[in-house]
């Protein structure tokens, strides 16, 4: 039997994943943390005690590889792993992005979800926590492949709470607005420029503010199922309608 809970953070090498993981840690959990650049989640892992493990949600084998270095009890799977590529209308879509988009933020999570349901299961109070967006349940103009894909996550999420029904597991979606993170850096391509112009003259969120919401979530008692967290700076009324300063 373990002591201490164990935490998973996909997608934990920067941004919300890594804010994520370190807000875990402080409140407690030993958390794994996995993604690609293993540089990067080493020196984070080292800091609080974590585990780092290589993780490309969006190769089988690599998800399987992973899931058999943990420990046969795993209390919270918090599916962050995913972005955004791209921003192009639909008429003329991109194959390889869209792809892309759908392979990390959908079938990576439900992989993810595959690989560990017999071991959160087993910890008698299981908690996946998936990271959505305001873009699951909105839309905006280029957004596509990325809206239908976090649509496709809030599917997933409501669908699990439905098939694990009497099942010692809670199914958490979190959807953030506007955080400022390498997301649109990897969105753009590493265009740092047009990155810089999503959040010019406003206040987004941080990843730490989403980090809280996830820790939040899953500290509640273990009957108490949070089904969704919309959180979005007050600079933001909708995915695509941002309040910007003049003259800043
Ligand atoms: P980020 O800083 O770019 O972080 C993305 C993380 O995902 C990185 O750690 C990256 O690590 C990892 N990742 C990407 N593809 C992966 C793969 N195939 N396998 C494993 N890890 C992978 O952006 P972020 O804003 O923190 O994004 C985290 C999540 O929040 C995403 O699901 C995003 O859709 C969601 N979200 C973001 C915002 C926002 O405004 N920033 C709003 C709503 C939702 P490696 O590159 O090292 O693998």
């Amino acid at each position: 039997m373990t002591t201490t809970k164990i935490a998973i953070v996909t997608g934990s090498s920067s941004g919300i994943g890594e804010a994520t993981a370190r807000a875990l840690a402080a409140a407690g959990y030993t958390v794994y943390l996995g993604a690609r650049r293993l540089d990067r989640l080493r020196a984070i892992a080292a800091d609080i005690q974590g585990r780092a493990l290589p993780l490309d949600v969006t190769d089988k084998a690599s998800v399987e590889a992973f899931a058999a270095a943990l420990p046969k009890h795993v209390h919270v799977l918090v599916n962050n792993a995913g972005g955004a590529i791209g921003l192009g209308p639909v008429a003329e879509f991109d194959e390889d992005q869209w792809l892309a988009m759908f392979q990390s933020n959908v079938l990576g999570l439900a992989r993810m979800t595959r690989a560990l349901h017999g071991r959160l299961q087993a910890s008698g109070d299981g908690h996946v926590i998936n990271i959505g967006s305001v873009a699951g349940f909105e839309t905006y103009v280029g957004g596509a492949g990325y809206t239908a894909a976090k649509h496709a996550v809030r599917a997933i999420s409501d669908t699990l709470r439905l098939e694990w029904l009497g099942q010692p597991m809670r199914v958490t979606e979190i959807d953030p607005g506007l955080v400022e993170t390498d997301f649109s850096l990897v969105r753009f391509d590493g265009d740092a420029a047009r990155a810089a112009k999503v959040y010019a003259n406003t206040r987004p969120l941080s990843a730490g503010d989403v980090a809280d919401a996830v820790v939040w979530a899953a500290t509640r008692p273990a009957h108490v199922n949070i089904d969704q967290i919309v959180i979005r700076p007050t600079d933001q009324a909708r995915a695509d309608k941002v309040f910007r300063r003049t003259g800043v």
